[in-house]
Order: C-alpha cells, then structure tokens, then sequence
C-alpha cells in the first residue's frame, strides 16, 4: 500500500474515526494521537475508509507501528 506510487501525495488518517458513523470507530474514538494515524496517499485513505471489512483496525495497527518506527527511527541504528 502507497509503496508503489511514484509520487507520494501523503493524508493522514485516523484508524478510528472521530465520528460514532465513520469508519472503525472505537474506544481510541478518533482522537489526533500517533497511535491513532497513518499516513497514506489519498487513493489509499479513501480506500481503507471505503472497505473497513478488509481494512481493520487490527489490519491498520500493525502498519502504524512500522511507519512510526521509520518515521521516528530515521535510519539510525
Ligand atoms: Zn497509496
């Protein structure tokens, strides 16, 4: 996901929803925390929000993880 685009356009956007109708909403309730966003192209959030069956919370989390580690890790070791 968003690996393969040329050029990166990037949106943030929340696993769950600040909205009680809005997609994977749950008891992180949307809040702006780091845990809480993910940072994807606007094809893929429109996706991920269109098809929350295939693109849960515990599908998005595990991604989160890796972007925010590379995002605060920086490449140092
Ligand atoms: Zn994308």
């Amino acid at each position: 996901m968003c690996d393969g685009h040329p050029r990166f356009l990037g949106e943030v956007a929340h696993i769950q929803s600040l909205s009680p109708f809005g997609p994977r909403f749950g008891p992180v309730g949307g809040r702006d925390v780091v845990e809480n966003l993910i940072v994807l192209c606007p094809s893929c959030h429109r996706l991920i929000d269109s098809d929350v069956a295939s693109y849960s919370v515990e599908r998005l989390v595990p991604w989160q993880r890796v972007q925010s580690a590379a995002l605060v890790g920086g490449g140092h070791e």
